[in-house]
Parts: structure tokens; sequence; C-alpha cells
């Protein structure tokens, strides 16, 4: 495919002008071509216009036929084949098995949204029949259902070209429910982007909705992005990254004339707690997951375990040289782009500032001057050290980690408590530990999304039950989560009908129930 630099607003192709960009090579820092621009306000308007016009055709086309729009359009990406691949890796340095990876993750995300659409369960239909012969008075007929809020506005993520960027989990899932997106791209991949959007455009033609149901707008710089959110048609906005780039985004829709919610997943800290009863059986096994975990995708996650903590001892100690040793021999690697790659730089180069923390493994110096390499840094400190420097509480996006020496379970509950919301947590730990230390499970229930364990939170399965989100900043709002297919419910809301007749219901809340879903029928669970 020729790329061509052009926004797509609503099927139609606008070539690129006024201030121009063009992807980086990670690996060489040679530009790729061609060049994008930033798409103007008139262009923001327009694309906001043609979903507010076609939200009707997809919000009443059947459940069948957006779920083959989701089919259709994880065959277009397969279609793409390698050049697909080879263009991502061109642009984002991530390797190509890591690539096909999480190619068939998103195409599996179409697969799931489409299922979970044809089947209906998900919309959480609720019928309460009327009893006109109630005393004192009748009850009427009400019926509830979830229906979609109208154009999502999509920031897609620096570090999951596929899995959370044009096609991604925000993407699927405001489709899926209903709603006609709009997506900024990441400056980064760019030619990414055009090729997955012409794999959407295509899908919308063969399954004759409006190309309106989807647009792409390039843009490097805030103001595209900006001027979306503030759009009166947006309904609500779904964004990865930064917790400076998704609170500015929360800021700017919160003073809108008419607010709306701004779903950003902003990443954490993810804090793992290695208990004594673990480390006595395990020690190596675990520093092993752990540098691994932190290495993963050259720790670029918002679920990467950036603290450890541990109560000291022999064993601890054993674990933060085997967790060095490891670290020495991981090969740097690039990152996702130059930008990514100094920020991770200068952040490692402010901890190595404080006094009282020691850098224990990295990786060797990066071999090569132009690629944007990454080596791993292990740190170990103690709990004293961690809890008086704000800055070791903030996320360095990376394959950095800090190994904390704590003296009691009161230290581990203290630090626990002081908290700020996560996305997840883990416990390395025995069943004895669990029980020793149920206390620091209570307090983690009340600051993350997602606890862990014997396991490591990077690596997220996309499934009913996953919650990937937490208080805030890990995410705007608790409730909700950004991956799984729970993710649907930020893009609708509930709607009540009362006293209506059958013919006029939507389908799900019609008595005869032709789909079978899962409903609540006069209080009682039933298909
Ligand atoms: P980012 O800087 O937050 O940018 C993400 C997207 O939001 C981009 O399209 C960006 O476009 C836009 N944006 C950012 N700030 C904005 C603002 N104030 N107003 C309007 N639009 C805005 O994230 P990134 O480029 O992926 O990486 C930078 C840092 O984000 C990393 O170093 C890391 O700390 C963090 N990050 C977190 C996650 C996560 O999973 N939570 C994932 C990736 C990165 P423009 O730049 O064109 O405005």
């Amino acid at each position: 495919m020729t790329l061509t630099g052009h926004h797509f607003i609503a099927g139609r192709e606008a070539a690129p002008h006024g201030h121009l960009f063009h992807a980086f090579n990670p690996t060489t820092s040679a530009q790729l071509e061609p060049a994008y621009g930033d798409a103007t306000h008139a262009e923001a308007d327009e694309a906001m216009q043609a979903a507010d016009a076609a939200f009707d055709a997809l919000r009443l086309a059947t459940p069948e036929t957006r779920a083959t729009l989701l089919d259709t359009i994880a065959e277009e990406i397969t279609a793409l084949g390698d050049a697909l691949l080879e263009r991502a890796h061109a642009e984002c340095a991530l390797p190509m098995a890591r690539l096909t990876g999480e190619r068939g993750r998103a195409i599996g995300q179409l697969k799931l949204f489409a299922a979970l659409i044809r089947e209906g369960s998900w919309a959480n239909a609720c019928v309460d029949h009327a009893i006109p012969d109630r005393q004192p008075l009748p009850k009427p007929d009400v019926r509830r259902v979830m229906l979609p809020i109208g154009p999502v506005v999509v920031f897609g993520a620096s570090n999951f070209p596929f899995a959370i960027g044009v096609i991604g989990t925000d993407t699927v899932c405001a489709l899926a429910a209903g709603c006609p997106v709009v997506v900024k791209g990441h400056p980064a991949h760019p030619g990414t982007c055009e090729m997955l959007a012409r794999a959407v455009l295509n899908a919308l033609h063969k399954v004759g909705l409006p190309a309106g149901c989807f647009s792409l707008l390039h843009g490097k710089g805030n103001d595209i992005g900006t001027t979306l959110t503030k759009h009166p048609l947006t309904q609500a906005v779904a964004f990865t990254g930064s917790l400076r780039g998704g609170r500015a985004l929360m800021d700017v829709a919160a003073a809108r004339a008419h607010p709306i919610p701004v779903y950003a997943e902003m990443g954490s800290v993810n804090p793992v707690f290695v208990l004594p009863g673990a480390l006595k059986e395990r020690a190596s096994k675990i520093a092993e997951a752990y540098v691994g975990s932190v290495t993963m995708g050259v720790g670029q996650f918002c679920t990467n375990p950036a603290v450890v903590l541990g109560l000291k001892s022999e064993e601890l100690n054993q674990f933060i040289s085997n967790a060095a040793a490891l670290a020495g021999k991981v090969a740097p690697q690039t990152m996702l782009h130059r930008g990514i790659c100094e920020a991770y730089d200068a952040g490692t180069a402010v901890w190595q500032t404080v006094k009282g923390l020691q850098l224990v493994g990295e990786s060797e110096t990066p071999s090569s001057e132009t690629a944007s390499q990454a080596a791993c840094r292990i740190f170990t400190t103690t709990i004293d050290v961690l809890e008086s420097n704000a800055e070791l509480r903030r996320e360095v996006f990376g394959p950095c980690s800090i190994i904390t020496q704590c003296a009691t379970l009161e230290d581990l509950l203290r630090y626990a408590n002081s908290l700020e919301g996560q996305l997840t947590a883990t416990i390395q730990g025995t069943e004895q530990d669990l029980r020793d230390f149920a206390p620091l499970i209570r307090v983690l229930e009340r600051k993350v999304g997602r606890i862990i364990f014997n396991g490591f939170p990077t690596g997220i399965e996309v499934c009913p039950s996953m919650h990937h989100g937490g208080p805030y900043p890990a995410a705007s709002h608790s409730f909700f989560t950004s991956i799984g297919t729970g993710s649907i419910y930020r893009f609708v809301r509930p709607v009540c009908y009362q006293g209506f007749p059958e013919e006029a219901l939507p389908e799900l809340l019609k008595d005869a129930n032709p789909r079978g879903a899962m409903r609540i029928v006069d209080g009682v669970m039933a298909r």
C-alpha cells in the first residue's frame, strides 16, 4: 500500500497542509515518508459533523450488521499482511514477533466484541412488567437497556499501535456499542494509523454503513486533540498515555458548557510485594520473572512493575543480587520514540541523584548512538528513602524498577496506605503469606484495579472479567475498564422505557427476547 499522508474524514481523503511532520525510525533515526500534517479546526468539525450524521445509521443497524463490521475489519487487517507489521516495526521499533502477537490480540478483540453484541446480554436489559391491579397504586411497565451515547474521540496510544490504536480496544467497543469514532492518530506512528484507517473504511463500505462512522485525523501538538475534545458533538473521549496529557484533556472536557467524560488510562507504578514465604521458597525464580516483566516491551507498559517491596532478610538480599545480575545481562533495546527514551534517561538520572538509592544492576551501555536505546536499570533503597523522595514515587516509563527494603509489616501497610490509585498491585507469596499479610490485601483493594497473586502485571488478558483501570491518577474513572468486554460500558448509558407497547421497544426489551439474551425479568435473571 502506498502511504499518502492523508487524513480520512468520513471517507474523504484530505491531503496534509500547514504544519507538516514525519515519523522517525527509532532504530536508525531515519525520517520516514510521507509527510503528515496537523488537521485543521475545519477538518475536525467536518469529521465530528459526519460522525454525528452517521450515528443513527450505526446505532439502528442490527447487532448482526455491527458484528459483521467488526469481523470485516479483522479480515481487512489480516489482508494488510506483513506490510502492516513492517511499517509498525519501522515506526515503533517493536520486534516483529511482538507486533505479530499484538495484531493477533487486536483481531481477537474485534471477534470478541462481535460475539458479545451478537449475543446481547452485555446490554443489561431489565424488564419489569406492569401490575395494573397493584394496591394502593398500579405498577407501570418499566424496561431499561443500554444505548450508545454518540460520537467518541479516541486517542491512540504510542505503545500499542494495534491493540490500543486506531482499531484498538477503544474504537472496537465504541463501534460495537453503535458510536461513530473519530481517532486522533498518534504522531509517532502515522503510517500505521493510515493503513489501519483504510482497513476500517473498506469494512464500512463492504457492510454498507456510512463512512462517517469513522475518521482519522493526524496531528502533532495538542491543538487537534484539544479541539476534538471541545467539539460540542463529541460525547466522550478515550485516551491512553501520560498523566499530563490525560489530565489536560479531563480539564478541557470538564470546562465545556456541556461537560463530557474523558476515559483516560494514565499508568501507575504497580507495586509488587514479595512476601517472606515466597522468598524462602523461590527467590531466584521470582527475580527471573520480575526482570522479565520489567524489560518486557522495553518497560513501555502502563503495568510495568516499577516498585518492589519486601522485608529485610537474607532471602531479600539474594533476590536483589539475582535481579541485579539478570539486569546486567539484558541487552539495551530501542524504545518507541526518541522523546520517550530521553524522558526515561532523564527520569532515571534524577533517581541517581537521590541519596540512599543505589543502582545495583544495569544493562551494558546502549551500543548505537542513533537508536533510542534504553538500558534496564534496577535500583534498591530503603522504605524511608522511598517515602521521603516524591520523585521515586512517580512513574518513569521504561525498563527500570526500585526494590525497596522494609523492616516490618507496618512499613508495607504505611506504604500501601499512602499509594495513589494504581492499575495493579502484585503479591508474590504463599497461602500462609496471604493469611499473615491479610491487612495488606485489604488496603490494596482500596487502591488498585487488579490484584495479582504469584504472577506479574504485564501481559493483560482480554476477557470479560478483566479490569484495566483504577482510582485516579491511574485512570480518570475507577469504575470503568479500558480493556476487556466491560470497556463497552464507557460508551453507553441506560435508557428506561415506561409504558411502551411491545412493538415500539428495542429488540432486547421485547417479551419475545428473540436473541435469547440474559436479562433480569421481574427480578429474575433469565434468557
Ligand atoms: P502522551 O504524551 O500522553 O500522548 C498521547 C496522545 O495524547 C498523543 O496523541 C498526544 O498527541 C495527545 N496529547 C498529549 N497531551 C495532550 C494535551 N495536553 N492536549 C491534547 N492532546 C494531548 O503519551 P505518549 O506520546 O504515548 O508517551 C509519552 C509518555 O506517556 C510516556 O513517556 C509515558 O510516561 C506515558 N505513557 C503512558 C502509557 C499508559 O499506558 N498509560 C502509554 C504510553 C505512554 P500530541 O503529542 O500530538 O498532542
